[in-house]
Protein backbone atom coordinates (compact mmCIF):
# COMPACT_ATOMS: atom_id res chain seq x y z
CA UNK A 1 0.00 0.00 0.00
CA UNK A 2 2.95 2.51 1.00
CA UNK A 3 4.77 1.78 -2.74
CA UNK A 4 0.79 2.80 -4.45
CA UNK A 5 0.95 5.31 -1.99
CA UNK A 6 3.94 7.20 -3.31
CA UNK A 7 3.24 6.21 -6.73
CA UNK A 8 0.31 8.46 -6.49
CA UNK A 9 2.00 11.53 -5.20
CA UNK A 10 1.56 14.24 -7.99
CA UNK A 11 5.29 15.34 -9.10
CA UNK A 12 5.28 18.98 -7.78
CA UNK A 13 5.14 17.28 -4.33
CA UNK A 14 8.04 15.59 -4.58
CA UNK A 15 10.59 16.44 -1.64
CA UNK A 16 13.57 18.02 -4.31
CA UNK A 17 10.60 20.49 -5.56
CA UNK A 18 10.01 20.93 -2.19
CA UNK A 19 12.99 21.97 -1.79
CA UNK A 20 13.44 24.67 -4.66
CA UNK A 21 10.47 25.85 -3.30
CA UNK A 22 11.40 26.44 0.22
CA UNK A 23 13.78 29.16 -1.06
CA UNK A 24 10.85 31.67 -2.39
CA UNK A 25 8.81 30.72 0.71
CA UNK A 26 11.74 31.70 2.83
CA UNK A 27 12.56 34.81 1.09
CA UNK A 28 9.33 36.18 1.33
CA UNK A 29 8.91 35.53 4.95
CA UNK A 30 12.39 37.14 5.43
CA UNK A 31 10.68 39.96 3.61
CA UNK A 32 8.03 39.98 5.33
CA UNK A 33 10.02 40.61 8.76
CA UNK A 34 11.90 43.14 7.29
CA UNK A 35 9.08 45.43 5.59
CA UNK A 36 7.37 44.85 9.47
CA UNK A 37 10.74 45.80 10.74
CA UNK A 38 10.48 49.16 9.15
CA UNK A 39 6.73 49.70 9.23
CA UNK A 40 6.26 49.25 13.20
CA UNK A 41 8.56 50.68 15.39
CA UNK A 42 9.32 48.10 18.09
CA UNK A 43 8.99 44.83 16.36
CA UNK A 44 9.61 41.84 18.70
CA UNK A 45 8.49 38.75 16.84
CA UNK A 46 11.12 37.65 13.30
CA UNK A 47 10.79 34.78 13.84
CA UNK A 48 6.53 34.40 13.18
CA UNK A 49 6.61 34.55 9.52
CA UNK A 50 9.61 31.94 9.06
CA UNK A 51 7.86 29.50 11.18
CA UNK A 52 4.90 30.30 8.89
CA UNK A 53 6.93 29.64 5.74
CA UNK A 54 8.09 26.57 7.72
CA UNK A 55 4.61 25.07 8.55
CA UNK A 56 3.49 25.31 4.51
CA UNK A 57 6.33 23.72 3.24
CA UNK A 58 6.35 20.82 5.87
CA UNK A 59 2.31 20.89 5.15
CA UNK A 60 2.88 20.83 1.41
CA UNK A 61 6.66 18.50 0.74
CA UNK A 62 6.74 17.05 4.11
CA UNK A 63 9.46 17.11 6.70
CA UNK A 64 12.75 16.53 4.75
CA UNK A 65 11.94 20.11 2.46
CA UNK A 66 10.33 21.92 6.19
CA UNK A 67 13.83 21.05 7.65
CA UNK A 68 15.99 22.39 4.67
CA UNK A 69 12.94 25.47 4.75
CA UNK A 70 14.59 25.74 8.93
CA UNK A 71 17.67 25.53 8.01
CA UNK A 72 17.50 28.48 5.51
CA UNK A 73 15.05 30.08 7.72
CA UNK A 74 18.21 30.42 10.62
CA UNK A 75 20.86 31.70 8.03
CA UNK A 76 18.61 34.13 6.75
CA UNK A 77 17.84 35.57 10.40
CA UNK A 78 21.11 35.54 11.00
CA UNK A 79 22.48 37.41 8.07
CA UNK A 80 19.15 39.75 8.31
CA UNK A 81 18.64 40.40 12.00
CA UNK A 82 21.12 39.65 14.04
CA UNK A 83 23.55 42.06 14.43
CA UNK A 84 26.22 42.88 13.04
CA UNK A 85 23.72 42.83 9.81
CA UNK A 86 24.73 41.32 6.44
CA UNK A 87 26.99 38.68 7.70
CA UNK A 88 26.68 34.89 8.80
CA UNK A 89 27.44 34.70 12.76
CA UNK A 90 25.96 31.82 13.75
CA UNK A 91 29.13 30.04 14.03
CA UNK A 92 30.46 32.62 16.98
CA UNK A 93 28.89 32.20 20.23
CA UNK A 94 26.30 35.11 21.00
CA UNK A 95 25.13 34.03 17.66
CA UNK A 96 24.80 30.81 18.10
CA UNK A 97 22.81 31.60 21.57
CA UNK A 98 20.63 34.08 20.26
CA UNK A 99 19.30 31.20 16.94
CA UNK A 100 18.93 28.20 18.51
CA UNK A 101 15.66 28.67 19.96
CA UNK A 102 14.43 29.43 16.64
CA UNK A 103 16.74 26.69 15.12
CA UNK A 104 14.73 24.00 17.58
CA UNK A 105 11.89 25.24 17.59
CA UNK A 106 11.70 25.27 13.73
CA UNK A 107 13.31 21.80 13.60
CA UNK A 108 10.19 20.62 16.50
CA UNK A 109 7.71 22.34 14.05
CA UNK A 110 8.56 20.94 10.50
CA UNK A 111 8.57 17.67 12.49
CA UNK A 112 5.52 17.47 13.97
CA UNK A 113 3.73 19.10 11.15
CA UNK A 114 5.66 17.21 8.66
CA UNK A 115 4.46 13.79 10.12
CA UNK A 116 1.19 14.54 10.93
CA UNK A 117 0.20 15.81 7.24
CA UNK A 118 1.60 12.96 6.01
CA UNK A 119 -0.11 10.37 8.31
CA UNK A 120 -2.97 12.61 7.36
CA UNK A 121 -2.80 11.73 3.63
CA UNK A 122 -2.15 7.93 4.04
CA UNK A 123 -5.49 7.72 6.49
CA UNK A 124 -7.06 9.35 3.46
CA UNK A 125 -5.20 7.06 0.81
CA UNK A 126 -5.78 4.24 3.11
CA UNK A 127 -9.79 5.26 3.09
CA UNK A 128 -9.91 5.60 -0.60
CA UNK A 129 -8.45 1.64 -1.13
CA UNK A 130 -10.60 0.90 1.03
CA UNK A 131 -14.13 1.95 -0.73
CA UNK A 132 -12.12 0.79 -3.64
CA UNK A 133 -11.60 -2.73 -2.56
CA UNK A 134 -15.56 -2.33 -0.74
CA UNK A 135 -16.70 -1.49 -4.48
CA UNK A 136 -15.19 -4.50 -5.66
CA UNK A 137 -16.42 -6.67 -3.30
CA UNK A 138 -20.21 -5.08 -4.26
CA UNK A 139 -19.69 -5.64 -7.76
CA UNK A 140 -18.31 -9.14 -7.14
CA UNK A 141 -21.00 -10.16 -4.82
CA UNK A 142 -23.70 -8.80 -7.06
CA UNK A 143 -22.08 -10.69 -10.27
CA UNK A 144 -22.17 -14.12 -8.14
CA UNK A 145 -25.30 -13.47 -7.50
CA UNK A 146 -26.40 -13.22 -10.57
CA UNK A 147 -24.53 -16.20 -11.63
CA UNK A 148 -26.06 -18.14 -8.88
CA UNK A 149 -29.43 -17.25 -10.14
CA UNK A 150 -28.53 -18.20 -13.39
CA UNK A 151 -27.29 -21.71 -12.65
CA UNK A 152 -30.89 -21.99 -11.02
CA UNK A 153 -32.68 -21.14 -13.54
CA UNK A 154 -30.23 -23.58 -15.93
CA UNK A 155 -31.23 -25.96 -13.44
CA UNK A 156 -35.07 -25.45 -13.65
CA UNK A 157 -35.05 -25.29 -17.31
CA UNK A 158 -32.92 -28.34 -17.69
CA UNK A 159 -34.70 -30.51 -14.85
CA UNK A 160 -38.68 -28.95 -16.49
CA UNK A 161 -37.22 -30.57 -20.31
CA UNK A 162 -35.03 -33.49 -19.29
CA UNK A 163 -38.93 -34.94 -16.81
CA UNK A 164 -40.94 -35.52 -19.60
CA UNK A 165 -38.61 -37.89 -21.87
CA UNK A 166 -37.53 -39.52 -18.63
CA UNK A 167 -40.90 -40.91 -17.81
CA UNK A 168 -42.00 -42.05 -21.18
CA UNK A 169 -38.84 -43.94 -20.77
CA UNK A 170 -39.71 -45.00 -17.70
CA UNK A 171 -43.92 -45.50 -19.03
CA UNK A 172 -42.34 -47.71 -22.28
CA UNK A 173 -39.97 -49.53 -19.76
CA UNK A 174 -42.68 -50.31 -17.35
CA UNK A 175 -45.35 -51.40 -20.45
CA UNK A 176 -42.93 -53.73 -22.23
CA UNK A 177 -41.99 -55.54 -18.66
CA UNK A 178 -45.30 -55.68 -17.74
CA UNK A 179 -46.17 -57.28 -21.03
CA UNK A 180 -43.30 -60.22 -20.63
CA UNK A 181 -44.33 -60.27 -17.44
CA UNK A 182 -47.20 -62.12 -18.96
CA UNK A 183 -45.37 -65.05 -20.76
CA UNK A 184 -45.06 -67.75 -18.61
CA UNK A 185 -41.75 -68.58 -20.06
CA UNK A 186 -39.47 -66.68 -21.60
CA UNK A 187 -36.75 -67.66 -24.56
CA UNK A 188 -33.40 -66.84 -23.63
CA UNK A 189 -32.88 -63.55 -25.45
CA UNK A 190 -36.09 -62.30 -24.24
CA UNK A 191 -34.76 -62.63 -20.73
CA UNK A 192 -31.62 -60.77 -21.52
CA UNK A 193 -34.57 -57.76 -22.73
CA UNK A 194 -35.94 -58.23 -19.41
CA UNK A 195 -32.90 -57.34 -17.54
CA UNK A 196 -32.28 -54.84 -19.47
CA UNK A 197 -35.80 -53.49 -19.42
CA UNK A 198 -35.25 -54.03 -15.53
CA UNK A 199 -32.11 -51.57 -15.52
CA UNK A 200 -33.54 -49.34 -17.66
CA UNK A 201 -36.56 -49.01 -15.25
CA UNK A 202 -34.24 -48.43 -12.24
CA UNK A 203 -32.14 -45.80 -13.38
CA UNK A 204 -34.60 -44.00 -14.71
CA UNK A 205 -36.17 -44.08 -11.16
CA UNK A 206 -33.38 -42.54 -10.01
CA UNK A 207 -33.69 -40.00 -12.42
CA UNK A 208 -36.92 -39.25 -11.82
CA UNK A 209 -35.98 -39.06 -8.02
CA UNK A 210 -32.71 -36.58 -8.93
CA UNK A 211 -34.69 -34.41 -11.34
CA UNK A 212 -37.78 -33.67 -8.53
CA UNK A 213 -35.13 -32.82 -6.16
CA UNK A 214 -33.93 -30.72 -8.43
CA UNK A 215 -37.02 -28.99 -9.36
CA UNK A 216 -38.00 -29.16 -5.34
CA UNK A 217 -34.75 -27.14 -4.65
CA UNK A 218 -34.94 -24.35 -7.53
CA UNK A 219 -38.62 -23.68 -7.04
CA UNK A 220 -38.02 -23.19 -3.13
CA UNK A 221 -35.19 -21.44 -3.46
CA UNK A 222 -36.54 -19.03 -6.19
CA UNK A 223 -39.48 -18.76 -3.30
CA UNK A 224 -42.14 -20.38 -5.99
CA UNK A 225 -43.51 -22.85 -3.62
CA UNK A 226 -45.85 -21.89 -0.75
CA UNK A 227 -45.99 -23.38 2.13
CA UNK A 228 -49.14 -24.98 2.67
CA UNK A 229 -49.85 -24.38 6.04
CA UNK A 230 -52.49 -26.77 8.10
CA UNK A 231 -52.75 -27.92 11.30
CA UNK A 232 -50.49 -31.50 11.37
CA UNK A 233 -49.88 -34.13 14.35
CA UNK A 234 -46.40 -34.54 13.89
CA UNK A 235 -46.67 -37.99 15.42
CA UNK A 236 -49.20 -39.04 12.61
CA UNK A 237 -46.31 -38.21 10.03
CA UNK A 238 -43.56 -40.13 11.80
CA UNK A 239 -45.38 -43.07 12.04
CA UNK A 240 -46.78 -43.27 8.68
CA UNK A 241 -43.10 -42.75 7.37
CA UNK A 242 -41.28 -45.16 10.25
CA UNK A 243 -43.96 -47.86 8.84
CA UNK A 244 -43.42 -47.08 5.31
CA UNK A 245 -39.40 -47.38 5.44
CA UNK A 246 -39.69 -50.48 7.77
CA UNK A 247 -41.46 -52.45 5.02
CA UNK A 248 -38.96 -51.43 1.90
CA UNK A 249 -36.25 -51.66 3.95
CA UNK A 250 -37.21 -54.23 6.21
CA UNK A 251 -34.91 -52.92 9.06
CA UNK A 252 -35.95 -52.15 12.61
CA UNK A 253 -37.12 -48.68 13.15
CA UNK A 254 -37.37 -47.90 16.77
CA UNK A 255 -39.87 -45.11 16.76
CA UNK A 256 -40.45 -43.23 20.61
CA UNK A 257 -43.73 -40.52 20.59
CA UNK A 258 -45.15 -38.30 23.31
CA UNK A 259 -49.05 -39.94 24.11
CA UNK A 260 -50.68 -36.82 23.11
CA UNK A 261 -50.60 -35.24 20.06
CA UNK A 262 -48.11 -32.68 18.56
CA UNK A 263 -49.54 -30.05 16.55
CA UNK A 264 -47.80 -27.89 14.48
CA UNK A 265 -49.12 -25.53 12.23
CA UNK A 266 -46.60 -26.70 9.52
CA UNK A 267 -47.11 -28.22 5.17
CA UNK A 268 -47.69 -31.73 5.97
CA UNK A 269 -46.18 -33.14 2.47
CA UNK A 270 -42.86 -30.74 3.01
CA UNK A 271 -42.93 -32.00 6.67
CA UNK A 272 -42.45 -35.94 5.28
CA UNK A 273 -40.21 -35.25 2.89
CA UNK A 274 -38.15 -34.14 5.70
CA UNK A 275 -38.75 -37.11 7.58
CA UNK A 276 -38.67 -39.16 5.23
CA UNK A 277 -34.83 -38.04 3.85
CA UNK A 278 -33.54 -38.65 7.59
CA UNK A 279 -34.40 -41.80 8.16
CA UNK A 280 -33.71 -43.43 4.76
CA UNK A 281 -30.44 -41.54 5.23
CA UNK A 282 -29.85 -43.60 8.49
CA UNK A 283 -30.94 -46.57 6.74
CA UNK A 284 -28.51 -45.80 3.98
CA UNK A 285 -25.65 -44.82 6.08
CA UNK A 286 -26.00 -47.56 8.83
CA UNK A 287 -25.22 -51.34 9.00
CA UNK A 288 -28.12 -53.20 8.27
CA UNK A 289 -28.48 -54.95 11.58
CA UNK A 290 -28.10 -51.66 13.56
CA UNK A 291 -31.56 -50.45 14.77
CA UNK A 292 -32.47 -46.86 13.95
CA UNK A 293 -33.98 -44.67 16.45
CA UNK A 294 -37.16 -42.44 15.54
CA UNK A 295 -37.96 -39.37 18.51
CA UNK A 296 -40.20 -36.51 18.76
CA UNK A 297 -40.18 -34.68 21.73
CA UNK A 298 -42.03 -31.62 22.71
CA UNK A 299 -40.34 -28.75 24.64
CA UNK A 300 -41.74 -25.71 25.96
CA UNK A 301 -42.74 -23.82 22.38
CA UNK A 302 -40.76 -26.12 20.08
CA UNK A 303 -41.11 -29.65 18.97
CA UNK A 304 -37.78 -31.46 18.16
CA UNK A 305 -37.13 -34.12 15.88
CA UNK A 306 -34.46 -37.26 16.62
CA UNK A 307 -33.34 -39.41 13.89
CA UNK A 308 -30.71 -41.19 15.43
CA UNK A 309 -28.36 -44.43 13.66
CA UNK A 310 -25.35 -46.16 14.76
CA UNK A 311 -23.75 -45.43 11.38
CA UNK A 312 -19.99 -44.55 10.93
CA UNK A 313 -20.62 -41.51 11.63
CA UNK A 314 -19.68 -38.35 10.26
CA UNK A 315 -16.25 -36.17 10.88
CA UNK A 316 -16.92 -32.47 12.33
CA UNK A 317 -15.08 -30.77 9.46
CA UNK A 318 -18.44 -32.17 7.17
CA UNK A 319 -21.09 -31.37 9.49
CA UNK A 320 -21.84 -28.48 8.37
CA UNK A 321 -21.19 -29.07 4.88
CA UNK A 322 -23.85 -31.99 4.51
CA UNK A 323 -26.67 -29.14 4.61
CA UNK A 324 -25.14 -27.58 0.97
CA UNK A 325 -26.34 -28.55 -2.19
CA UNK A 326 -24.80 -31.42 -3.74
CA UNK A 327 -22.36 -32.04 -0.96
CA UNK A 328 -21.44 -35.65 -0.45
CA UNK A 329 -18.91 -36.75 1.97
CA UNK A 330 -16.03 -38.91 0.57
CA UNK A 331 -17.09 -41.56 2.55
CA UNK A 332 -19.88 -41.55 0.67
CA UNK A 333 -18.54 -41.51 -2.62
CA UNK A 334 -16.46 -44.51 -1.94
CA UNK A 335 -18.63 -46.69 -0.30
CA UNK A 336 -20.78 -45.94 -3.64
CA UNK A 337 -23.86 -45.49 -1.77
CA UNK A 338 -26.71 -43.83 -4.56
CA UNK A 339 -27.09 -40.34 -4.21
CA UNK A 340 -26.86 -36.70 -5.39
CA UNK A 341 -26.38 -34.38 -2.45
CA UNK A 342 -29.41 -33.08 -2.24
CA UNK A 343 -31.81 -34.46 0.40
CA UNK A 344 -30.19 -32.75 3.58
CA UNK A 345 -30.16 -29.00 1.40
CA UNK A 346 -34.07 -29.66 0.69
CA UNK A 347 -34.62 -30.76 4.05
CA UNK A 348 -32.64 -27.51 5.50
CA UNK A 349 -34.61 -24.74 2.81
CA UNK A 350 -38.05 -26.66 4.13
CA UNK A 351 -37.13 -26.83 7.83
CA UNK A 352 -36.08 -23.18 7.74
CA UNK A 353 -38.96 -22.14 6.03
CA UNK A 354 -41.65 -23.56 8.74
CA UNK A 355 -38.72 -21.00 11.14
CA UNK A 356 -37.08 -24.12 12.21
CA UNK A 357 -33.80 -25.35 12.57
CA UNK A 358 -31.87 -28.50 11.55
CA UNK A 359 -28.46 -29.67 12.95
CA UNK A 360 -25.89 -32.89 13.14
CA UNK A 361 -24.18 -34.47 16.07
CA UNK A 362 -21.95 -37.07 14.98
CA UNK A 363 -19.22 -38.79 16.37
CA UNK A 364 -16.90 -41.07 13.62
CA UNK A 365 -17.30 -44.86 14.55
CA UNK A 366 -20.39 -44.15 17.00
CA UNK A 367 -23.29 -43.18 14.69
CA UNK A 368 -25.38 -39.56 13.92
CA UNK A 369 -28.10 -37.89 15.04
CA UNK A 370 -29.89 -35.50 12.95
CA UNK A 371 -32.19 -33.28 15.06
CA UNK A 372 -34.79 -30.81 13.99
CA UNK A 373 -36.35 -28.14 15.62
CA UNK A 374 -39.49 -26.39 14.93
CA UNK A 375 -41.16 -23.74 16.75
CA UNK A 376 -45.11 -24.39 18.17
CA UNK A 377 -46.61 -21.43 16.93
CA UNK A 378 -49.73 -19.92 15.27
CA UNK A 379 -48.86 -18.59 11.68
P1 LIG B 1 -27.29 -38.10 -0.49
O1 LIG B 1 -27.61 -39.02 0.65
O2 LIG B 1 -28.18 -38.27 -1.63
O3 LIG B 1 -25.85 -38.12 -0.84
P2 LIG B 1 -27.97 -36.00 1.35
O4 LIG B 1 -28.09 -34.55 1.12
O5 LIG B 1 -29.13 -36.70 1.92
O6 LIG B 1 -27.54 -36.61 -0.02
O7 LIG B 1 -26.73 -36.22 2.30
C1 LIG B 1 -25.54 -35.51 2.05
C2 LIG B 1 -24.34 -36.30 2.62
O8 LIG B 1 -24.43 -36.31 4.03
C3 LIG B 1 -24.33 -37.75 2.22
O9 LIG B 1 -23.68 -37.91 0.99
C4 LIG B 1 -23.57 -38.37 3.34
O10 LIG B 1 -22.21 -38.24 3.10
C5 LIG B 1 -23.90 -37.51 4.53
N1 LIG B 1 -24.95 -38.13 5.40
C6 LIG B 1 -26.26 -37.83 5.41
N2 LIG B 1 -26.91 -38.55 6.35
C7 LIG B 1 -25.96 -39.31 6.95
C8 LIG B 1 -25.97 -40.27 8.01
N3 LIG B 1 -27.11 -40.60 8.65
N4 LIG B 1 -24.82 -40.85 8.37
C9 LIG B 1 -23.66 -40.52 7.75
N5 LIG B 1 -23.57 -39.63 6.75
C10 LIG B 1 -24.71 -39.04 6.35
Amino acid sequence: MRKRYVAQISKWRHPLVGCLFAVPFVALAISLVLMEEMLIHDFYFPGAPLFLAIVLVALMWGTGPALFAVLLSTLALDYFYIPPFGQFDVANWPGTLQILPFFLAGIVIAVISGQREAARRRALFAEQELQAHANELEQTNRELKEANQLKDQFLSMASHELKTPITTIRGQAQVMLRRLSKQKELPGELSDVRTALEKIDEQTYRLTALVNDLLDLSSMRSGKIELRLSRCDVRDICSSIVENQRLLSERTIELEMPPAPVILNADGDRMEQVVTNLVSNAIKYSPNEAPVQVSVRQRDKVVVLEVHDSGQGIPKDQQKRIFETFYRSPDAETARKSGWGLGLAICKDIVERHGGCIWCESRVGEGSTFFVELPVKER
